[in-house]
Protein backbone atom coordinates (compact mmCIF):
# COMPACT_ATOMS: atom_id res chain seq x y z
CA UNK A 1 0.00 0.00 0.00
CA UNK A 2 1.34 3.58 -0.83
CA UNK A 3 0.33 6.36 0.95
CA UNK A 4 -0.27 9.89 -0.56
CA UNK A 5 -0.77 13.14 1.32
CA UNK A 6 -1.69 16.00 -0.78
CA UNK A 7 -0.95 19.19 0.99
CA UNK A 8 -0.01 22.71 0.45
CA UNK A 9 1.09 25.80 2.24
CA UNK A 10 -1.84 27.59 3.30
CA UNK A 11 -5.73 26.62 3.01
CA UNK A 12 -7.52 27.84 -0.40
CA UNK A 13 -5.26 26.27 -2.98
CA UNK A 14 -7.18 23.79 -4.63
CA UNK A 15 -5.70 20.41 -2.14
CA UNK A 16 -8.94 19.22 -1.37
CA UNK A 17 -10.26 19.78 -4.76
CA UNK A 18 -6.99 17.42 -6.28
CA UNK A 19 -7.52 15.02 -3.39
CA UNK A 20 -11.20 14.62 -4.55
CA UNK A 21 -10.06 13.84 -8.08
CA UNK A 22 -7.02 11.65 -7.78
CA UNK A 23 -9.24 9.47 -5.53
CA UNK A 24 -11.91 9.42 -8.40
CA UNK A 25 -8.94 8.08 -10.63
CA UNK A 26 -7.52 5.32 -8.15
CA UNK A 27 -8.23 1.68 -7.81
CA UNK A 28 -8.60 -0.29 -4.12
CA UNK A 29 -7.88 3.02 -2.02
CA UNK A 30 -8.81 3.95 1.73
CA UNK A 31 -9.66 7.98 1.45
CA UNK A 32 -8.40 9.77 4.72
CA UNK A 33 -9.20 13.66 5.37
CA UNK A 34 -7.09 14.51 7.38
CA UNK A 35 -7.52 18.31 7.34
CA UNK A 36 -9.25 18.19 10.49
CA UNK A 37 -9.36 21.81 11.55
CA UNK A 38 -11.66 23.09 8.44
CA UNK A 39 -12.32 19.55 6.12
CA UNK A 40 -14.16 20.00 3.22
CA UNK A 41 -13.71 16.43 1.12
CA UNK A 42 -17.28 15.44 2.78
CA UNK A 43 -19.02 18.27 0.75
CA UNK A 44 -17.36 16.87 -2.72
CA UNK A 45 -17.84 13.44 -2.28
CA UNK A 46 -21.00 13.51 0.26
CA UNK A 47 -19.86 10.51 2.02
CA UNK A 48 -22.64 8.00 4.03
CA UNK A 49 -21.56 7.59 7.68
CA UNK A 50 -21.16 4.03 8.84
CA UNK A 51 -19.95 5.17 12.46
CA UNK A 52 -18.58 8.23 14.58
CA UNK A 53 -17.03 8.13 17.65
CA UNK A 54 -15.73 10.55 20.00
CA UNK A 55 -12.31 12.17 20.58
CA UNK A 56 -10.70 13.25 23.32
CA UNK A 57 -7.86 15.09 22.86
CA UNK A 58 -6.84 16.26 26.37
CA UNK A 59 -7.94 16.01 29.61
CA UNK A 60 -9.74 18.99 31.39
CA UNK A 61 -10.27 19.74 35.43
CA UNK A 62 -13.25 18.83 37.20
CA UNK A 63 -13.91 19.85 40.56
CA UNK A 64 -15.96 17.50 43.41
CA UNK A 65 -17.72 20.97 45.44
CA UNK A 66 -18.53 18.72 48.26
CA UNK A 67 -15.10 18.56 49.17
CA UNK A 68 -13.38 22.01 48.07
CA UNK A 69 -13.44 24.60 51.26
CA UNK A 70 -12.78 27.39 48.61
CA UNK A 71 -9.30 28.66 50.35
CA UNK A 72 -8.40 29.78 46.27
CA UNK A 73 -5.07 27.77 45.76
CA UNK A 74 -5.82 25.94 43.05
CA UNK A 75 -6.65 29.73 41.36
CA UNK A 76 -3.62 31.18 42.42
CA UNK A 77 -1.47 28.02 40.99
CA UNK A 78 -3.03 28.04 37.88
CA UNK A 79 -0.67 30.07 35.38
CA UNK A 80 -3.25 29.60 32.41
CA UNK A 81 -6.61 31.16 34.36
CA UNK A 82 -8.29 28.93 34.15
CA UNK A 83 -9.98 29.34 37.49
CA UNK A 84 -12.49 32.13 37.84
CA UNK A 85 -12.90 34.11 41.52
CA UNK A 86 -16.09 32.64 41.85
CA UNK A 87 -14.50 29.10 41.15
CA UNK A 88 -15.79 28.37 37.84
CA UNK A 89 -13.16 26.43 35.64
CA UNK A 90 -13.15 26.91 32.10
CA UNK A 91 -12.65 24.28 30.15
CA UNK A 92 -11.03 26.08 27.09
CA UNK A 93 -8.86 27.96 29.07
CA UNK A 94 -7.61 24.91 31.02
CA UNK A 95 -4.32 22.61 29.52
CA UNK A 96 -4.56 20.05 31.96
CA UNK A 97 -1.28 20.29 33.48
CA UNK A 98 -2.71 18.76 36.22
CA UNK A 99 -0.77 21.18 39.06
CA UNK A 100 -4.08 22.03 40.95
CA UNK A 101 -4.95 18.57 41.05
CA UNK A 102 -1.80 17.27 42.86
CA UNK A 103 -1.77 20.60 45.03
CA UNK A 104 -5.28 20.33 46.38
CA UNK A 105 -4.75 20.43 50.26
CA UNK A 106 -8.74 18.34 49.78
CA UNK A 107 -7.99 16.44 46.80
CA UNK A 108 -11.17 18.16 45.26
CA UNK A 109 -10.33 18.08 41.65
CA UNK A 110 -9.74 15.57 38.98
CA UNK A 111 -8.87 15.41 35.46
CA UNK A 112 -11.15 13.90 33.43
CA UNK A 113 -10.52 13.63 29.43
CA UNK A 114 -12.35 15.83 27.39
CA UNK A 115 -14.02 15.54 23.82
CA UNK A 116 -12.54 18.40 21.52
CA UNK A 117 -14.03 16.27 18.09
CA UNK A 118 -15.23 13.29 16.07
CA UNK A 119 -13.88 10.46 14.23
CA UNK A 120 -15.85 9.64 10.93
CA UNK A 121 -16.00 5.85 9.23
CA UNK A 122 -17.71 6.24 5.81
CA UNK A 123 -18.83 5.34 2.62
CA UNK A 124 -18.28 6.94 -1.04
CA UNK A 125 -18.53 5.61 -4.44
CA UNK A 126 -16.35 2.43 -4.21
CA UNK A 127 -14.15 3.18 -0.89
CA UNK A 128 -14.25 3.85 2.57
CA UNK A 129 -13.36 7.18 4.30
CA UNK A 130 -12.31 7.85 7.39
CA UNK A 131 -12.51 11.62 8.72
CA UNK A 132 -12.65 13.62 11.50
CA UNK A 133 -13.69 17.25 12.79
CA UNK A 134 -12.65 19.04 15.80
CA UNK A 135 -15.06 21.27 17.82
CA UNK A 136 -14.39 24.80 17.31
CA UNK A 137 -11.06 25.50 19.70
CA UNK A 138 -10.58 21.68 20.00
CA UNK A 139 -7.20 20.80 20.93
CA UNK A 140 -4.88 18.24 19.66
CA UNK A 141 -5.33 18.56 15.95
CA UNK A 142 -1.75 16.23 15.45
CA UNK A 143 -3.17 13.49 17.71
CA UNK A 144 -6.77 13.46 15.46
CA UNK A 145 -4.86 13.26 12.33
CA UNK A 146 -2.44 10.27 13.89
CA UNK A 147 -6.11 8.51 14.86
CA UNK A 148 -7.39 9.23 11.41
CA UNK A 149 -3.85 7.97 9.66
CA UNK A 150 -4.03 4.98 11.98
CA UNK A 151 -7.70 3.69 11.25
CA UNK A 152 -6.77 4.54 7.28
CA UNK A 153 -3.69 2.34 7.45
CA UNK A 154 -5.73 -0.58 9.42
CA UNK A 155 -8.96 -0.16 6.87
CA UNK A 156 -5.97 -0.30 3.72
CA UNK A 157 -4.49 -3.54 5.66
CA UNK A 158 -7.81 -5.25 5.95
CA UNK A 159 -9.33 -4.76 2.48
CA UNK A 160 -5.85 -5.40 0.84
CA UNK A 161 -6.02 -1.50 -0.54
CA UNK A 162 -3.03 -0.45 -3.63
CA UNK A 163 -3.65 3.37 -2.15
CA UNK A 164 -4.47 5.71 1.36
CA UNK A 165 -5.00 8.73 -0.23
CA UNK A 166 -4.95 11.70 2.32
CA UNK A 167 -6.43 15.40 2.54
CA UNK A 168 -3.77 16.79 4.92
CA UNK A 169 -3.65 19.74 6.80
CA UNK A 170 -2.27 23.18 5.04
CA UNK A 171 0.71 24.83 6.23
CA UNK A 172 3.24 23.40 8.30
CA UNK A 173 2.32 23.24 11.89
CA UNK A 174 1.85 20.03 14.28
CA UNK A 175 -1.31 18.82 12.07
CA UNK A 176 0.70 18.87 8.65
CA UNK A 177 3.18 17.10 10.34
CA UNK A 178 0.96 14.22 11.58
CA UNK A 179 -0.28 14.43 7.57
CA UNK A 180 2.86 13.99 6.53
CA UNK A 181 4.89 11.71 8.73
CA UNK A 182 4.86 8.21 7.31
CA UNK A 183 4.00 8.78 4.00
CA UNK A 184 5.32 7.47 0.55
CA UNK A 185 4.79 11.42 -1.24
CA UNK A 186 3.62 14.04 -0.81
CA UNK A 187 1.66 15.94 -3.25
CA UNK A 188 2.20 20.09 -2.23
CA UNK A 189 -0.58 22.17 -4.32
CA UNK A 190 0.66 25.83 -5.11
CA UNK A 191 -0.43 28.54 -6.67
CA UNK A 192 1.93 31.26 -8.62
CA UNK A 193 2.15 33.97 -6.44
CA UNK A 194 4.97 35.45 -4.24
CA UNK A 195 3.40 34.28 -1.04
CA UNK A 196 2.62 30.42 -2.91
CA UNK A 197 6.36 30.22 -3.53
CA UNK A 198 7.66 31.18 -0.23
CA UNK A 199 5.00 29.14 1.09
CA UNK A 200 6.24 26.17 -0.97
CA UNK A 201 9.71 26.31 0.19
CA UNK A 202 8.74 26.27 3.59
CA UNK A 203 6.67 23.08 3.66
CA UNK A 204 9.15 21.64 1.04
CA UNK A 205 11.74 22.55 3.88
CA UNK A 206 8.99 20.30 6.12
CA UNK A 207 8.85 16.91 3.76
CA UNK A 208 12.57 16.85 2.87
CA UNK A 209 12.96 16.68 6.97
CA UNK A 210 10.40 13.96 7.38
CA UNK A 211 12.13 12.05 4.13
CA UNK A 212 9.32 11.81 2.15
CA UNK A 213 9.28 12.36 -1.21
CA UNK A 214 7.94 15.80 -2.29
CA UNK A 215 5.88 16.63 -5.65
CA UNK A 216 4.66 20.13 -6.75
CA UNK A 217 0.98 20.55 -8.96
CA UNK A 218 0.53 24.13 -9.61
CA UNK A 219 -2.76 25.11 -9.63
CA UNK A 220 -3.90 28.41 -11.21
CA UNK A 221 -1.53 28.41 -13.31
CA UNK A 222 -2.42 30.74 -15.86
CA UNK A 223 -2.70 33.55 -13.31
CA UNK A 224 1.23 34.72 -13.24
CA UNK A 225 3.49 32.62 -15.50
CA UNK A 226 6.43 34.83 -14.39
CA UNK A 227 6.04 32.89 -10.50
CA UNK A 228 5.06 29.38 -12.47
CA UNK A 229 8.37 29.37 -14.11
CA UNK A 230 9.80 30.62 -10.85
CA UNK A 231 8.06 27.81 -9.02
CA UNK A 232 9.45 25.05 -12.08
CA UNK A 233 13.31 26.48 -11.72
CA UNK A 234 12.98 26.57 -7.49
CA UNK A 235 11.62 22.67 -8.19
CA UNK A 236 14.41 21.87 -10.25
CA UNK A 237 17.08 22.86 -8.30
CA UNK A 238 15.97 20.62 -5.59
CA UNK A 239 15.17 17.60 -8.39
CA UNK A 240 11.14 17.91 -7.02
CA UNK A 241 9.47 16.51 -9.81
CA UNK A 242 6.29 18.88 -11.61
CA UNK A 243 3.63 16.52 -11.82
CA UNK A 244 1.63 19.54 -13.70
CA UNK A 245 -0.01 22.47 -14.20
CA UNK A 246 -3.63 23.19 -13.90
CA UNK A 247 -5.34 26.20 -15.50
CA UNK A 248 -8.27 28.42 -14.52
CA UNK A 249 -10.67 28.08 -16.75
CA UNK A 250 -14.34 28.95 -16.36
CA UNK A 251 -15.47 25.20 -17.02
CA UNK A 252 -13.04 24.72 -13.09
CA UNK A 253 -14.96 27.52 -12.03
CA UNK A 254 -18.69 25.87 -13.25
CA UNK A 255 -17.93 22.00 -11.82
CA UNK A 256 -17.06 23.48 -8.62
CA UNK A 257 -20.10 25.65 -7.90
CA UNK A 258 -21.80 22.87 -9.25
CA UNK A 259 -19.43 20.32 -6.58
CA UNK A 260 -18.57 17.88 -9.51
CA UNK A 261 -15.29 16.09 -9.91
CA UNK A 262 -13.17 18.17 -12.90
CA UNK A 263 -12.54 14.30 -13.74
CA UNK A 264 -15.89 13.52 -14.64
CA UNK A 265 -16.81 16.51 -16.99
CA UNK A 266 -17.61 16.21 -20.49
CA UNK A 267 -15.10 16.21 -23.67
CA UNK A 268 -13.64 18.60 -24.35
CA UNK A 269 -12.16 18.52 -20.88
CA UNK A 270 -8.17 19.93 -20.62
CA UNK A 271 -8.56 20.13 -16.95
CA UNK A 272 -9.60 16.50 -16.43
CA UNK A 273 -6.94 15.48 -18.96
CA UNK A 274 -4.03 17.05 -17.05
CA UNK A 275 -5.13 15.18 -13.58
CA UNK A 276 -5.20 11.73 -15.33
CA UNK A 277 -1.70 12.86 -16.50
CA UNK A 278 -0.98 13.88 -13.33
CA UNK A 279 -2.02 10.55 -11.79
CA UNK A 280 -0.54 8.57 -13.93
CA UNK A 281 2.87 10.09 -13.67
CA UNK A 282 2.75 10.02 -10.05
CA UNK A 283 2.11 6.18 -10.71
CA UNK A 284 5.01 6.03 -12.87
CA UNK A 285 7.41 7.79 -10.52
CA UNK A 286 6.23 5.52 -6.97
CA UNK A 287 6.40 1.83 -9.02
S1 LIG B 1 -7.41 24.06 46.04
FE1 LIG B 1 -8.99 22.45 46.36
S2 LIG B 1 -10.01 23.07 48.22
FE2 LIG B 1 -8.86 24.84 47.53
S3 LIG B 1 -10.34 26.02 46.29
FE3 LIG B 1 -9.23 24.69 44.92
S4 LIG B 1 -10.50 22.88 44.76
FE4 LIG B 1 -11.19 23.97 46.58
S1 LIG C 1 -5.10 21.42 35.44
FE1 LIG C 1 -3.55 23.01 35.18
S2 LIG C 1 -4.45 24.34 33.62
FE2 LIG C 1 -6.12 23.11 34.40
S3 LIG C 1 -7.05 24.35 36.00
FE3 LIG C 1 -5.51 23.02 36.98
S4 LIG C 1 -3.66 24.25 37.07
FE4 LIG C 1 -5.03 25.23 35.60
Amino acid sequence: MKEVVVISGKGGTGKTTVTANLAALANQFVLADCDVDAPNLHILLNPKILEEKPFYGGNVVVRHSDRCIDCGLCRVLCEFEAIAADGAIDPIKCEGCNLCVVKCPMGALKLVPQQSGTLYFSEIDRALMVHGRLKAGGENSGKLVTQIKRIAAQVAKEYGCEWAIVDGSPGIGCPTIASVRGADAALIVTEPTVSGLADLKRVVQLVEQFRVRAFVIINKFDLNLTVTEEIEAFCGDRDIVVLGRLPLTQAVVEALRRGELLVRQGRPNPVGDELNAIWNQLNACLS
